[in-house]
């Protein structure tokens, strides 16, 4: 018995490998850098991205979609934004195919040769700044709030299953607003809201912070993040918000009509997740036995495993489960009976645990006589026997339960490796001997950021928020600085 996966401490980037496919959420495609998502594996993207979706809608975005194909014109209307992604796009150059005349197979004709080459969106700033001048005239036409969800690809070099992949799912918000202000709240905003999403839905903490210039996205005066802390104390920009100022209505030349009769350019925010999150799902919560899913983003919240001999006793356990699946499911608990008769109890029990199934159920004949069942806990992998009087609040309770204690153990994690330093040689010594983020002074020059990634491999990963204004000096240059910022190894 046991699910046979690589323990975390032996090598965790094979351990995580291991679980994304045994637990059946994604394998690797034959296509270089592109992933499959498996339907257990899509199960809880779907239910991330309803749980986003909601909360988008709740702050007034609407949703929409905009072509694949992006004109090679368009990208390049933006310096910085071009300059950012031309090492990464794949690009349509032919429309037609023929079979070769030597008889060899199929190959490009030649002769289809596209006027404009296209370039497969790596993310949609450009055709949508390209739409919203036809969209926008007037501040009566703003803000506009607006989402796609869809999937983009950038040709990644290093790939890993859903924390980097060359194609990925995401959504994607595009915003324009009448002023600089509102812009701002509203990339501030939607880092509250991916942070909101982050602990409440994943049970994952995050720091919420501004990114460097260096690591700043192309195209953007100021981007905003969630930076979260995975098992191995490496860091994973989960989430990204852009303050992208006029620069794209500069290029695209959108204008409106402000209320003093004056043209004026939009301002415009940019936000995404993607499928990266269910990475960090995965090596926030996950343990040497598989999958730890919270409850809320669990596609089967609770599982029944019947144990018999012969179909006469299924069918007494199946008339004994028959009202609570009724009852759990009008309670809005996702619950699944396994009866199938081709796997042995032991085999599901296995195969629950890999997958991460918050509440286990067992009932067998002398549950049957006792009116009891054996309830088994994913999170703590603990077993009580719970009467049939108590069991629907027991399970509510462990749903919530289960929930709040995988925060917590992250939270503590998290804060617990979060080390201040004082001294370079401290700096290095933490980061090699401990891991996690590390807190330090930094002169606000790229020269220092960039030798510290050099010399110990480690990114400032945000200027955080919630950072107070504390007098001292910078650990490589000496120079005075006002804040502390968060370094770390990331992913
Ligand atoms: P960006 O548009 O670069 O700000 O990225 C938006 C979001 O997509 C961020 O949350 C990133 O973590 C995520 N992301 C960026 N590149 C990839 C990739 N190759 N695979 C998966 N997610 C990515």
């Amino acid at each position: 018995m046991g699910n046979k996966l690589t323990k975390r401490n032996e090598d965790y980037s094979k351990w995580y490998n291991e679980l994304v496919v045994n637990a059946d959420l994604a394998e690797n495609s034959g296509v270089r850098g592109c992933m499959v998502i498996k339907p257990y594996g899509f199960a809880i993207w779907e239910k991330m991205q309803a749980g986003l979706d909601k909360m988008f809608k709740d702050t007034g975005h609407e949703n929409a979609y905009f072509p694949l194909f992006i004109p090679k014109s368009y990208l390049s209307k933006e310096a910085d934004h071009v300059e950012g992604f031309a090492k990464e796009c794949a690009v349509v150059t032919h429309y037609r195919l023929k079979n070769a005349e030597d008889g060899s197979g199929i190959v490009v004709d030649p002769d289809a040769r596209l006027e404009e080459e296209l370039i497969v969106r790596p993310t949609s700033e450009t055709i949508i700044w390209d739409t919203y001048r036809r969209w926008i005239q007037s501040y009566r036409d703003l803000p506009l709030l607006i989402n796609q969800w869809a999937n983009v690809v950038r040709w990644e070099m290093r790939t890993r299953l859903f924390l980097r992949t060359a194609e990925f799912l995401w959504q994607e918000g595009h915003t324009a607003h009448a002023t600089e202000k509102e812009a701002i709240e509203e990339a501030e905003q939607m880092m509250n809201v991916y942070a909101e999403f982050a602990e409440g839905h994943m049970a994952m903490p995050v720091i919420k912070g501004l990114k460097t210039e260096s690591e700043r996205f192309a195209g953007a005066l100021e981007t905003y993040c969630i930076e979260a802390m995975m098992q191995d104390g490496k860091a994973l920009q989960a989430g990204t918000s852009h303050f992208l100022g006029q620069n794209f209505a500069k290029a695209f030349d959108v204008k409106f009509a402000s209320k003093e009769g004056k043209q004026e350019h939009v301002w415009a925010t940019s936000w995404g997740v993607s499928t990266r999150l269910m990475g960090a799902l995965i090596m926030t919560h996950s343990d040497d036995n598989g999958l730890v899913l919270p409850p809320k983003l669990a596609p089967i919240q609770v599982v029944i495993v019947p144990i018999y001999k012969g179909m006469e006793q299924l069918e007494a356990i199946a008339e004994k489960i028959g009202p609570l699946l009724k009852e759990l499911r009008g309670k809005g608990i996702s619950v699944k009976f396994d009866d199938r008769d081709t796997h042995k109890p032991g085999f599901k029990f296995n195969e629950y645990e890999l997958k991460g199934v918050p509440v286990r159920l067992a009932v067998g004949q002398r549950d049957l006589a006792n009116g009891t069942f054996e309830v088994a806990r994913r999170d703590t992998l603990t077993k009580e026997t719970v009467s049939e009087n108590e069991i629907v609040q027991k399970i509510k309770f462990l749903l919530d339960d289960i929930q709040k204690n995988l925060y917590q153990k992250a939270h503590d994690f998290t804060y617990d490796n979060i080390t201040e330093v004082n001294s370079y040689d401290e700096f290095k010594k933490v980061l090699e001997e401990k891991g996690g983020f590390v807190s330090a002074h930094w002169d606000g020059t790229i020269e220092t950021e960039n030798k510290i990634k050099e010399e110990t491999k480690a990114t400032i990963r945000c200027i955080p928020i919630a950072a107070k204004n504390e007098e001292g000096t910078c650990l490589v240059s000496g120079k005075p600085s006002s804040k502390r910022v968060l370094f770390a190894k990331a992913y």
